[in-house]
């Protein structure tokens, strides 16, 4: 059990975790979910005093991480991947870490083979790829078999192969009665991974759900309909109480409320032509965008142009490309 109370983080002038209050629970995997920028990072710190709050309080199993008298046995985590001493071999990386922590030397080699390096665990870290840094992390963080564990993007770097691997691992480790915590930017990784569900957004509190829940809520089917006669098919629909939504963008409908066949019969009633008559089911991550749309630092302002303000390097894939091109419910 992890529990955050009143956890804020000011840098300067920026509020980077804004009164955060949450409680994170053993035997689930709880997705901490938010937009760059959101103060994912700067929380999972505070919850290893690696950074100090400017208010508030975060304790594990009762107690200040400071208090815990072996921390690595009780919390594991993974924040930086490349935080390990590159001139160093994997397994000396990891023996060092044992070696400070009192665990024994025999662990190193199951956490290796549980993250798939026995076979480099010779070779330098600073050579690894990302992907093996991402797996080094994680055998660090497994190190002290510890009752908490903490991913940061995890999924980083990582293949469709490996992507797998990590999200069957924190499963299995939920399953223990672990408590396992992990951060993404991605709706669509959490929907596969996480159980529970607290969403962040410029450091607030946005959400704090069950996964099932959170699907239930934002699995919103509509139409999608294209027509060169747009207009005279809302004049239409209008006429039958259906209301219709522009997308400039794309130069569609969507509509809510009523069926394909519906539509279509209307269309040909009114002799319309249809360029396209498609059921849709909202993805989660538009759910996600429209829940953190006013939360999130740069836009970028359509699909191949730059984002605003300055670049950071993580910004651009997962929410620059297509953002505001994405209709918004309701408008
Ligand atoms: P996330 O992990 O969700 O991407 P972060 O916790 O890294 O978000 O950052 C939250 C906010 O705090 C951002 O605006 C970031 O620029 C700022 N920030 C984070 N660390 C520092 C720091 N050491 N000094 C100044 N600002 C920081």
């Amino acid at each position: 059990m992890i529990e955050l109370e009143g956890l804020s983080k000011r840098f300067g002038t920026t509020t980077a975790v804004d009164h955060l209050s949450c409680q994170i629970r053993p035997g689930v995997v709880t997705g901490f979910l938010g937009p760059n920028g959101a103060g994912k990072s700067t929380t999972m710190r505070m919850m290893l005093d690696l950074d100090n709050p400017t208010s508030g309080t975060v304790r594990v199993y009762g107690k200040h991480y400071r208090e815990l008298s072996e921390p690595l046995r009780h919390v594991g985590a993974l924040l930086d991947a490349k935080a390990m001493h590159g001139g160093r071999s994997a397994y000396n990386n990891l023996l060092c870490l044992a070696q400070s922590n009192r665990i024994p030397r025999r662990r190193v080699d199951e956490v290796l083979d549980l993250v798939g390096l026995t076979a480099v665990a010779k070779k330098k870290s600073k050579g690894f790829s990302l992907g093996m840094s991402q797996r080094l992390g994680i055998a660090s963080a497994l190190l002290g078999d510890p009752e908490i564990l903490m991913f940061d993007e995890p999924v980083n770097g990582l293949d469709p192969e490996g992507i797998l691997w990590i999200r069957n691992l924190m499963k299995g480790l939920a399953a223990e009665g672990r408590t396992i915590f992990v951060s993404s930017h991605l709706m669509s990784e959490m929907a596969l991974t996480a159980d529970h569900l607290v969403v962040i957004g410029q450091g607030k509190l946005l959400a704090d759900l069950p996964m099932a829940d959170f699907i239930q809520q934002n699995s919103r089917s509509y139409v999608r309909l294209r027509t060169p006669q747009q207009e005279r098919l809302k004049d239409v629909l209008h006429d039958a109480g259906i209301n219709a939504v522009s997308v400039p963008a794309t130069g569609t409908l969507e509509i809510d409320g009523a069926s394909a066949e519906q539509l279509g019969e209307l269309a040909a009633q009114h002799q319309i032509v249809l360029h396209e008559l498609s059921p849709q089911r909202a993805s989660l991550e538009e759910a996600f965008m429209r829940m953190t749309a006013d939360s999130v630092e740069y836009h970028a302002h359509a699909p191949g142009m730059a984002a605003d303000g300055p670049a950071r390097p993580t910004d651009a894939p997962a929410w620059g490309a297509g953002f505001q091109a994405t209709p918004k419910a309701g408008e």
